[in-house]
């Protein structure tokens, strides 16, 4: 039976920065695809947001459940070192809203790409359609099965398996069976960054339409959050990085039996009032004009038809025929679209919140305080981030502070 310094589970985000900051050539990574970092294909609507800009104390704030937990794991490797990693080679970036980073080819592939070329130049080895099976851990060893019978052994391991947020990529939430059976326990399934589905049907005819919007979302009437950002109509709901960044507040009122709705303002550079002057100012001076045309300086072409449609104007009424009820109906929808949330989209979470316990990890090194020598790092970590590459960085960080530890100890155990 081979027997190996170190076993990574799982060639993700945190796997392969693991494997690469490892660069021993008796350590190896065992990833059941047919390539590595699968997933990052799919990041940032397929541009890959790699990362945030932001300053630590940015971070800091954008962890649920306190970012403080990652404080070493930043310090260890932070966005600029991943930047910096990418670029040097030859993977350039660009910072965009928000401080949003991307390469600067707008195609995650070039992500994805870079970091295999540098794990190809790194002495850790890498297997591809290896599922692993199961783990135990027997004087002082874990004993790895793989797909049907193989069998290794190591003395260290980092479990890099990610959540179960869009298994297809390979992230099926076997690693949780993993840690439970190595002595671990799971935080309560609690959403994560999903998607709303919405009791509007209407808004169904809008899938795939994006616009930025202020939005208010109110629990029984009450204001539980007020943001701005962009928003994605989907064939059932909404999502977008404003939503996905609502959806566990959202949740917990919804748990709670309260009546959900969000508020979109879609006229937000106008009050009530100057909206109500411009209406009828408007309407007299392009008094032929149809609704429809004159919708089109508030809304994107395909939204004002919908619109009207809901509100029950027909579409080619021209302006001076909208009567004061319609046109306080336009006013009033313009600035408070209501929509109502039937759920949250748990199934279509991009990344999963719950996952192993922090106090079961130590945040110094990531490695267990159940198992000695067992790494849990990446999404497999209870909590995530918000929308805007923390939940990679995240990943690297993680994958990163693991992998020095490790080194260090084989460095020691050796000498
Ligand atoms: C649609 C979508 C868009 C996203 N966009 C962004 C974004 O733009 N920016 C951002 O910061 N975050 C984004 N995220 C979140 C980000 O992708 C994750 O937080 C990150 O990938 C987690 O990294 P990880 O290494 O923990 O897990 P993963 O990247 O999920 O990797 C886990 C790996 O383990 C392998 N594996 C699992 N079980 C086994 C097993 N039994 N044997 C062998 N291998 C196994 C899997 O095949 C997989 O390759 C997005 C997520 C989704 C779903």
């Amino acid at each position: 039976m081979t027997v190996y310094n170190a076993v990574i589970i799982g060639g993700g985000s945190s796997g392969i920065l693991s494997a690469i900051c490892l660069n021993d050539k008796h350590s190896v990574l065992l990833e059941k695809n047919d390539m590595l970092c699968k997933k990052i294909l799919i990041t940032g609507g397929g541009r890959c947001n790699l990362t945030n800009n932001g300053s630590f104390d940015t971070y800091m704030k954008s962890f649920y459940n306190n970012g403080n937990f990652y404080r070493t794991a930043f310090s260890n490797f932070f966005n600029r070192d991943i930047i910096s990693l990418l670029e040097k080679n030859d993977c350039k970036t660009k910072v965009e809203e928000n401080d949003r980073v991307f390469p600067v080819t707008d195609k995650a592939g070039s992500v994805q790409e870079t970091l295999i070329k540098i794990l190809n130049r790194s002495k850790t080895r890498y297997k591809l359609n290896c599922t692993v099976k199961e783990i135990k851990k027997e004087n002082d060893y874990f004993i790895i099965k793989y797909n049907d019978s193989e069998i290794i052994k190591s003395k260290y391991l980092i479990l890099s398996t990610g959540g179960n947020a869009y298994p297809k990529t390979g992230s099926s939430g076997e690693g949780y069976r993993f840690a439970k059976n190595l002595g671990h326990t799971l935080t309560q399934q609690m959403g994560g960054l999903a998607p709303v589905a919405l009791y509007d049907k209407w808004t169904q005819k809008l899938q795939g339409l994006t616009i930025d919007v202020k939005l208010e979302i109110k629990a029984n009437k009450k204001s539980v959050k007020k943001d701005n950002g962009s928003i994605i109509f989907t064939h059932n709901g909404i999502s977008g990085p404003v939503i996905l960044n609502s959806s566990m507040d959202i949740e917990k009122h919804l748990r709670k039996k309260e009546d959900v709705k969000i508020n979109l303002d879609l006229c937000e550079n106008y009050s009530y009032e100057e909206l109500d002057t411009r209406l009828q100012k408007d309407f007299r001076k392009h008094s032929n004009q149809s609704i429809k045309t004159y919708l089109h300086q508030y809304l994107p072409k395909r939204m004002s038809v919908e619109f009207l449609n809901f509100l029950d104007i027909d579409e080619s009424t021209i302006l001076n025929q909208i009567n004061r009820k319609q046109r306080v109906m336009l006013r009033d929808n313009l600035k408070r679209l209501t929509l109502t949330v039937s759920h949250v989209l748990e199934k279509e979470a991009f990344v999963t919140n719950s996952g192993v316990k922090r106090k079961e990890i130590d945040p110094n090194t990531f490695e267990s305080k159940i198992v000695d020598n067992l790494f849990i790092v990446g999404e497999l970590v209870e909590g995530c981030g918000i929308s805007g590459g923390f939940n990679l960085q995240q990943a690297y960080s993680t994958g990163v502070l693991a992998a020095k530890t490790i080194k260090e100890r084989i460095s020691n155990d050796s000498s």
